[in-house]
C-alpha cells in the first residue's frame, strides 16, 4: 500500500486529468481515498475549481464525515456522507465522483429505472474481477436527492443487490465510482465513461 503523500499526489494528478476531460465543471465533484493508518479518509474540500486544485485543498475526515482536528475550520463537501457510506465496505479504498456529460445525460434519460444493465462490451474486462465481455453488469441508479442522509440510507440498503458494479449513478447528477486503489478507481471510471458514451451513441444521442 502506498503512503498518504504518494496517494495525495496520485489523486491530485487524477483530479486535474478529470477536469481537463470536462468531467468536473464549475467547482463540482469530489474525490477521496482511505488513509493507510485506519478508519479515516482524505477527501477533496468543497468549492475548489478542480483545474486549480492543490495539495492543500485536501482535508481529512473520520468515519462519520467530520473533519479531523487539523481541518476543523474547513467545510466538508455536502456529499461527504456518500463517501463515508460507501467506505463501510472495507474493500473500497478510493472513490471518485464526477459530473460528466455522458453520466449526467444517460442517468437523466433513464431516471425512474432501478438500474442500467450493460453486457457484451470488451471494455467490461477493465473492471476488477471481470474476465469476459459476456458478463452482465447492472449499474444501480438512484433519484437525485439534496438530503444526503436519506440518499446515503438508500444507497446503503440497495448496493448489496449490485455486487458486481463498482459504481452508481445519481439521475441527472453524475457518477460515483470506486476501487481497491486509486489506480483501480481510475480504470473503472474510464470504463464507465466510455460505456455510457457508447450507449448514448447507440441510442442516437451522441454527445460528440
Ligand atoms: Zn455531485
Amino acid at each position: 500500500m502506498q503512503d498518504k503523500a504518494a496517494s495525495k499526489q496520485e489523486l491530485l494528478h487524477l483530479i486535474h486529468t478529470i477536469y481537463a476531460r470536462g468531467w468536473a465543471p464549475a467547482t463540482s465533484t469530489n474525490y477521496s481515498f482511505r488513509n493507510p493508518e485506519g478508519n479515516t479518509y482524505t477527501i477533496s474540500r468543497s468549492g475548489v475549481d478542480k483545474g486549480l486544485f492543490a495539495l492543500d485543498d485536501f482535508m481529512e475526515i473520520n468515519a462519520d464525515g467530520m473533519p479531523l482536528p487539523a481541518w476543523a475550520h474547513v467545510k466538508p463537501s455536502a456529499e461527504t456522507g456518500i463517501h463515508t457510506t460507501l467506505y463501510k465496505n472495507p474493500d473500497i479504498r478510493a472513490i471518485l465522483h464526477t459530473h460528466s456529460p455522458a453520466s449526467t445525460v444517460l442517468s437523466y434519460l433513464r431516471r425512474g429505472d432501478l438500474s442500467i444493465p450493460i453486457q457484451g462490451f470488451e471494455v467490461l474486462k477493465g473492471l476488477d474481477g471481470i474476465t469476459s465481455h459476456e458478463t452482465r453488469i447492472e449499474v444501480p441508479l438512484f433519484d437525485n436527492d439534496q438530503d444526503m442522509e436519506r440518499l446515503g440510507d438508500r444507497i446503503q440498503a440497495t448496493l448489496p443487490n449490485y455486487p458486481r458494479s463498482p459504481c452508481l449513478l445519481l439521475a441527472g447528477h453524475g457518477l460515483y465510482v470506486w476501487g481497491k486503489s486509486l489506480t483501480d478507481a481510475k480504470r473503472h471510471l474510464e470504463v464507465f465513461e466510455y460505456l455510457f458514451e457508447c450507449i448514448l451513441r447507440m441510442e442516437g444521442k451522441s454527445l460528440i
